[in-house]
């Protein structure tokens, strides 16, 4: 995909006069790149349409940056497919909200519901899942274990086999025991059929949900929009969970589930795992969408303030890949000094929103240097490894005790290093632009 845009890109570059013809040629050679991305039909047109009135075609011709000018209409008019104008709801800690999660069999519903429930429990919320998919053998189990697993109680039941008793039951349990964050799951079958949706509609009736999420398979290609439109026509779904976006998927279809339920994506979904899930960023995701690397961005900023000397050594740690304490250590004290290298360190997708939220960065530089005070009682071996295997409970305590800091807080620091050497191996065996940026991409 990213070959044939940079194709388009090239041809119109070649071409001395930039003409309607040229343009037009390049605009349909993306399309069909976007299209490739299960983005739809209608909405690739659109893009077209707009893009031509966006740009000037004597603005191509006169100036040298025709590629970066198309480039940044097209990747604005995806951030702005992606964005449909008004916020989620978004729940409130400490007080009560149920969100109940839609979607078709088999499209990550109870995986998602864990991690929606863990994610905000990490944060110190007190979350509570409900079991309302009666229909699927198993279902109940699988619930159980996911949230046995996250120590997040649960209700559902073997016998009964009406979902809206269960989901009436399960809420007002948790109602009473405080939860401020009352996660229903319901069932998914295969097909939209009536006897799905009226099933969910009465859930709905039943629980009242504050937010209905709508989670969304990101390979199941351009039947993303009518599989969207049916749910929203059915219960009032504000919210869009994308799973599977660690598959070849590059996810088009959010475009079209933004579209069909305008509200936005608020999360995707990584993995299989508890934690294998991100707050949803548009810019990354679009970068994907167009196969320019989520990294592009990120390479022009090292090329502009990290000083030529220090270039290669940096960017051949990032590529490498394999990510110690010592570098993230490293990479805290960049960041603390906010030196040119921290502030390139900062716009990683993940070491910035995450580690260091806006508003919050005296928080943040607390918990920093906390972590830092920690790594001070590692040892040589224990900084250097990429393995987080090798610290087992008798070395955290004993860097706790030599560190007089709490296990809890050695092992939310060892979490922190996992995230972040996930955010790292994405940097595995990147090409990286040479300065002069015009010959890619
Ligand atoms: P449900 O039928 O909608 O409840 O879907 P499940 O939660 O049971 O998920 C169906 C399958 O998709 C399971 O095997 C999950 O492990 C898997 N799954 C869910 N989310 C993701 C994801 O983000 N990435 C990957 N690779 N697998 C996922
Ligand atoms: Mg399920």
């Amino acid at each position: 995909l990213g070959g044939s845009i940079s194709r388009a890109l090239q041809q119109m570059s070649n071409a001395t006069i930039i003409d309607e013809k040229v343009l037009n040629e390049c605009l349909n050679e993306i399309s069909r790149a976007l299209l490739q991305a299960d983005v739809q039909f209608k909405m690739v047109r659109d893009m077209q349409t707009n893009i031509k009135k966006i740009v000037n075609l004597d603005d191509l011709a006169a100036g040298h940056n025709k590629r970066k000018i198309i480039q940044q209409a097209i990747f604005n008019e995806l951030c702005k497919m992606l964005d449909p104008g008004k916020p989620s709801f978004t729940p409130k800690k400490g007080k009560t909200s149920i969100v109940m999660f839609v979607g078709l069999q088999g499209s990550g519903k109870t995986t998602t519901c864990t991690k929606y429930a863990y994610y905000h429990q990490k944060k110190g919320w007190k979350p509570a899942l409900v079991c309302a998919d009666t229909f699927r053998a198993g279902a109940f189990d699988q619930l159980k274990q996911n949230a046995t697993k996250a120590k997040i109680p649960f209700y559902g039941s073997y016998m009964e086999s009406d979902p809206v008793k269960i989901a009436a039951e399960g809420v007002e349990r948790f109602k009473k025991e405080n939860c401020d964050l009352i996660i229903v799951d319901t069932s998914g079958r295969h097909k939209q059929e009536a006897a799905l949706f009226e099933e969910m509609r009465q859930v709905s009736e039943a629980t009242k949900p504050d937010l209905v999420i709508f989670v969304m398979d990101s390979s199941i290609g351009q039947a993303a929009f009518d599989q969207a439109q049916a749910f929203k026509q059915s219960v009032a779904v504000g919210a869009v969970i994308v799973t599977k976006m660690d598959g070849h998927a590059k996810g088009g279809g959010a475009l079209s589930a933004v579209a069909a339920t305008k509200s936005p994506v608020i999360f995707i979904g990584t993995g299989e795992h508890m934690d294998e899930f991100e707050v949803f960023d548009v810019k990354p995701f679009v970068s994907r969408l167009l196969g320019m690397g989520d990294w592009s961005g990120f390479m022009d900023k090292i090329h502009e303030v990290v000083p030529m000397d220090q270039q290669p050594e940096l960017l051949q740690k990032l590529t490498e890949g394999n990510f110690t304490l010592r570098i993230m250590y490293e990479q805290f004290q960049n960041i603390l000094k906010m030196g040119p290298i921290g502030q390139v360190f900062s716009m990683i997708p993940g070491f910035s929103a995450e580690l260091m939220p806006k508003g919050r960065e005296k928080e943040s530089q607390a918990r920093i240097k906390r972590f830092m005070t920690i790594m001070d009682s590692m040892t040589n071996e224990e900084l250097d490894s990429s393995n987080p295997k090798l610290l087992n409970e008798s070395r955290i305590l004993r860097i706790a005790r030599g560190s007089g800091r709490p296990v809890r807080e050695v092992e939310e620091m060892l979490e922190e290093y996992k995230r972040l050497a996930k955010v790292w191996s994405k940097m595995k065996g990147l090409k990286i632009p040479k300065k002069d940026a015009e010959a890619n991409w």
